[in-house]
């Protein structure tokens, strides 16, 4: 009822849900009431769930919010999906987001724009903007969203939410729609840290259909939220603190910090010297990646396809050129071009090896300490339309939080208060699986 009364583009409402499943999700909640009443209930049995719509939903639409994919009906779940409705929840629907991930505002959406609840002149973040509107305006208690440079942790921060990107290899990508495989990754959106650490627990683990899971140990990760922060030592990177982050927002980090010390942490400022290198490698990367990933869109098996093609080069010409939008055809166009024959090595492999050194950055700062703490974005949510002219500028937004993704490291984005009405997020960063260390200190923190 608060979808239909708060969620409709068409009366102006947020357009967090690309599709809104209600049959599904009456199904799925008459189970959790039996299961409930056999008395064999889990923690999250019954409590709705958005799902971002990357996911692969079986029998439902799955568009990643493209006209490509507007009359995809998936034939399976993905294995997050699968995990989800295993541990009872009940999926509200499929959330809008930025096309094929690709975007810091959820305004390439073929499906429109989503609205920033806190102030609906204004952009939610993206690319999992649907997600994080979907919660924030409470149109779900949590929502899950994917992370390649920075897509659960930005729109979280714009939108006072709670979001992590685990490690690479923490959650199954089997079934979510590939934008940059080496860097995708799946995470909770929730109001709290106790909230993102339930959702971790059911999405995290080994999965043999995704090559790139790996086999390590789930904790419980609710068992270690209340443990002291005493001796905690955080990392300052001086490259997060100086040109480029507002004012207010950067005096909300500094007290933040504060806070931090007096439940007994202790900092140190950590140097991440290539770090000014992560935004460039990474639009050639992720490009170079999403131009491989998206030729499996031909028109052909599924997707638009134009119409009367002349013969089969005109069948993909035309259906990929009706099909994709503007920025995606842009990634496109510079990654079949950095991996083109003769600009492989310079572009691509550069890009690779500046990669490498990131990942030292953060392997020598975190011999320091225990994690790494600063601003999830540069700026709060800004207004609608503000950026869309200008690549450069939208894809700076993910300044603090794409390394993280290059260096295949957990990151996570709390609310730090507000500047000028609107959210301010705060990042931390920490070294492999630790996941439960990140939830810990924001659950104190919290
Ligand atoms: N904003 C970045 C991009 O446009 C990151 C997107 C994401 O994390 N999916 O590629």
């Amino acid at each position: 009822d608060r979808i239909a009364r708060f969620d409709g583009k068409a009366n102006g409402g947020i357009n967090s849900y690309i599709t809104v499943t209600p049959e599904r999700a009456l199904a799925q909640a008459g189970a959790a009431d039996a299961a409930r009443a056999a008395g064999s209930a889990g923690a999250l049995t019954g409590v709705p769930l958005a799902q971002k719509d990357i996911f692969c939903t079986e029998g439902v639409k799955t568009t990643c919010a493209s006209k490509m994919l507007d009359s995809f009906i998936s034939p399976y779940n993905a294995e997050v999906v699968s995990r989800c409705d295993a541990a009872g929840l009940v999926m509200l629907g499929k959330t809008n987001m930025d096309e094929f991930a690709m975007g810091s505002s959820n305004e390439t959406s073929y499906y429109g724009a989503v609205k920033n609840p806190w102030d609906v002149s204004r952009v939610p973040g993206g690319s999992s903007g649907g997600s994080a509107a979907a919660v924030a305006a409470r149109l779900a208690p949590a929502a899950t969203g994917t992370d390649t440079g920075g897509s659960i942790r930005q729109p979280a921060a714009l939108c006072n939410l709670t979001g992590l990107k685990p490690s690479y290899g923490r959650i199954s990508r089997w079934g979510m729609i590939a934008f940059a495989s080496s860097l995708d990754q799946a995470g909770p959106m929730t109001q709290t840290a106790e909230d993102a650490a339930l959702l971790l627990q059911v999405m995290a683990g080994h999965d043999a259909k995704d090559s790139t899971s790996i086999d390590h140990p789930v904790p419980d990760y609710r068992a270690t939220l209340g443990d002291s922060l005493q001796g905690l030592r955080i990392g300052l990177p001086k490259q997060f603190f100086g040109e480029g982050l507002s004012a207010d927002t950067g005096a909300l980090i500094q007290t933040a910090i504060r806070e931090l010390e007096k439940l007994g942490a202790t900092t140190v400022e950590v140097d991440l010297p290539n770090s000014g290198l992560s935004v460039p490698a990474y639009y050639v990367i992720a490009p170079a990646e999403c131009s491989s990933n998206l030729s499996r869109f031909d028109g052909v098996r599924f997707g638009h396809r134009c119409d009367s093609p002349k013969d089969l080069e005109d069948l993909y010409k035309r259906s990929r050129a009706e099909g994709f939008g503007e920025e995606v055809r842009r990634r496109i166009m510079i990654g079949t071009y950095a991996l083109s024959a003769g600009y492989y090595d310079a572009y691509y492999l550069q890009a690779q090896r500046v990669r490498r050194l990131i990942k030292q950055d953060f392997d020598a700062a975190f011999a320091q300490c225990d994690v790494i703490l600063g601003p999830t974005a540069p700026e709060t949510a800004f207004a609608l339309g503000a950026k869309q002219a200008d690549p450069i500028a939208m894809y700076l937004q993910d300044i603090y939080t794409i390394a993280t993704n290059l260096a295949g490291l957990p990151g996570m984005s709390i609310p730090a208060g507000f500047s000028g009405g609107l959210p301010v997020g705060l990042q931390l960063i920490g070294p492999y699986w630790s996941e439960a260390r990140l939830l810990n200190v924001a659950h104190r923190y919290q």
